[in-house]
């Protein structure tokens, strides 16, 4: 039998499908992004009650408490680029159990390992990657993980409430929030941060401890690195300097800085080099795993078992709650109804 995924790819059709192994049903060429929320005209939010149901309350997962991982931030900047990696770590540890290198031979294209979220080239809304990983805990906890894709409006006819709105939803059901910058960290970036920490206190309200639990920055194409090496220490120390309150610093600014680290149990961040002139021009990339610049790679290599190996999962608890697959379902429609309130 060929591998399933050479068959799709090859055919865009399976043939004999009900010849495949179980297996192939996990390919992740025929994985998908599942839009469950997305945005009316009239600036609510919409619920794919169906869609989310399917996924959550499958007889295999409804009662697995979940790792939820989101990545948020600008319009292409290379969220999805990067979830596609996340996708190919996943696949590799938790559906093939693969040992070696996950991120495969360098003469091996991305083929198939687009995040492909439906028609619209401007999807926006919370999208969830249809295939769950299930994984166990070192503790012995069975947990489902589930990846997230989001994206604001960014159209003329766009608000700000929108892009808040997106960010912020996604912060409330993650356990994982990895908050996508481009080139440096700047203070607007972390005055957006700011902007949804009210409904951080609105989540936890009425329980003790922060609302939310990690925090993850990631600068892309980080070029200053005589200053900060690339990586998770350059980024700890850069994180450092923007959280630092000095003496006599603006009341607002020290604000910004108080509210943003009372919210997260964990804050991080992580200095990405650029990945090289063939990825950032070709708008659909899906060259070979060689024409991504070596130190990008390197860098994908730390960062990526750093949020998704076995003993860094971070399982989602909402006011110290361990959150399963059909509790992150009525969370969806509480939350949705908070914001279209
Ligand atoms: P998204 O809108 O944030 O999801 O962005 P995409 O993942 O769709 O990527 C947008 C474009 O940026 C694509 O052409 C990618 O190949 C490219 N890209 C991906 N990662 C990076 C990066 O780290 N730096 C740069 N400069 N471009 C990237
Ligand atoms: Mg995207």
């Amino acid at each position: 039998l060929e591998h399933p995924q050479r068959i799709r790819s090859s055919g865009g059709r399976i043939p004999h499908l009900k010849y495949l192994p179980i297996a192939a049903s996990e390919s992740l060429a025929s994985g998908r992004g599942i839009q469950v929320v997305s945005p009316s005209p009239d600036h609510s939010f919409h619920l794919d009650l169906e869609a989310l149901s399917a996924l959550l309350l499958r007889e295999d997962l409804k009662d697995r408490a979940v790792v939820v991982v989101s990545v948020a931030g600008a319009f292409r900047k290379g969220k999805s680029f990067l979830l596609d990696f996340f996708l190919r770590y996943l696949h590799h540890t938790y559906i093939l159990e693969g040992s070696g290198d996950w991120l495969g031979s360098e003469d091996e294209p991305l083929r198939g390992f687009s995040w492909r979220g439906g028609s619209k080239r401007d999807t926006t809304g919370l999208l969830l990657w249809s295939q769950p990983f299930k994984a166990t805990l070192s503790n012995g906890e069975k947990v489902v993980i589930l990846l997230m894709d989001t994206q604001g409006t960014f159209d003329s006819m766009s608000t700000v409430h929108d892009n808040v709105t997106v960010f912020a939803l996604s912060t409330m059901l993650s356990s994982v929030q990895i908050y996508n910058l481009s080139q440096n960290i700047e203070e607007d970036d972390l005055q957006q941060l700011q902007l949804f920490t009210e409904y951080g206190r609105l989540a936890a309200r009425g329980g003790g401890g922060k609302p939310f639990q990690k925090l993850q920055m990631l600068v892309r194409d980080w070029s200053f690195t005589s200053d900060y090496a690339y990586g998770a220490e350059g980024g700890r120390q850069l994180l450092e300097k923007w959280l630092e309150i000095p003496e006599g610093q603006h009341e607002d600014l020290q604000a910004v800085r108080r509210d943003i680290t009372s919210c997260f149990e964990e804050l991080a961040c992580f200095l990405m080099p650029h990945p090289g002139l063939i990825v950032a021009r070709n708008p659909k990339f899906d060259g070979k795993i060689s024409d991504i610049d070596p130190e990008f790679k390197k860098s994908l290599r730390e960062l990526v078992p750093m949020l998704l190996a076995p003993q860094n999962l971070v399982p989602k608890r909402i006011q110290g709650a361990a959150v399963r697959a059909r509790d992150l379902l009525l969370y969806f429609k509480a939350y949705l109804g908070v914001f279209n309130g």
